[in-house]
């Protein structure tokens, strides 16, 4: 599916932390949404998601407006840093928990699982409880999860943050071709350059709010149009 943000201002406490920002991603595309701690990424998933409310601006699947209406009608998986499993439940139940809840048949539900556990590389883990898997695992083990409805559009934010860099290179890669198998389009919130480039078909760069450059990650190292992109991007590369 297809997003398209319009004219997006959120204000707390009277100040603007997102400033008129628009964009759009196109079916299947993967985007980065890069910029440093504070600049409101998470703030424009949110609304996105419909978790927040925004003063101005509309948010369009499909072509579709789907401002006024609430997270579980907009179809999406989301991923966050910190995601919460159900510890008491095992991965596979984990994966198929969004099923059960959508009452999908048991046939299609375990196949569904088996395939994403495959494709996430946990085939073996199964029927193992959250507290037994690596900080790796565990995100995987979410990833899985947020698929399982099959949503049209797949929102993460900062998904590996709390994990050390060596488990973060692999996961970058491992996302990126599961995504690309099942042509979910995704939003990819970070504020590390390094994955933003390396995960990214395209790359926007937010700044205090403001959406300062768009572009294919080639095309903003090669020549970015703002000093501040050249610093941001430059420092990592
Ligand atoms: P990022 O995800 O890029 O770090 P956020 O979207 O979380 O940025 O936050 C952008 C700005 O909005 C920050 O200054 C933050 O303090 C403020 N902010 C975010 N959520 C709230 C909230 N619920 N109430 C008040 N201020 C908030
Ligand atoms: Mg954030």
């Amino acid at each position: 599916m297809s997003l398209e943000v319009s004219h997006l201002t959120k204000r707390y406490g009277g100040r603007a932390v997102v400033h008129d920002v628009s964009f759009r991603v196109d079916d299947g595309e993967l985007v980065a949404l890069l910029g440093p701690s504070g600049s409101g990424k998470s703030t424009i998933l949110r609304v996105i998601a419909g978790l927040a409310g925004a003063e101005s601006g509309r948010v369009r699947v499909d072509e579709q407006d789907v401002t006024a209406l609430p997270p579980r009608a907009r179809d999406l998986g989301f991923v966050f840093q910190n995601y919460a499993l159900f510890e008491h439940l095992t991965v596979a139940d984990n994966v198929e928990f969004a099923l059960r809840v959508r009452k999908v048949d048991r046939a299609t539900r375990q196949r569904r699982r088996d395939e994403l556990l495959e494709l996430v590389g946990l085939g073996g883990s199964a029927r193992k409880y959250p507290g037994q898997l690596s900080g790796g695992q565990r995100q995987r083990t979410a990833l899985a999860r947020a698929l399982a409805h099959q949503p049209r559009l797949l929102l993460l934010d900062e998904p590996f943050g709390a994990l050390d860099a060596r488990i973060r290179q692999d996961l970058r890669q491992g996302l990126r071709e599961v995504l690309k198998r099942i042509g979910t389009t995704a939003v990819f919130v970070t504020h590390d350059q390094e994955e933003a480039f390396s995960v990214a078909d395209r790359i926007m760069v937010l700044h205090r709010g403001r959406l300062l450059e768009q572009g294919r990650p080639q095309q903003l190292y090669r020549a970015p149009q703002t000093e501040f992109v050249a610093s941001f991007v430059g420092r990592a590369n």
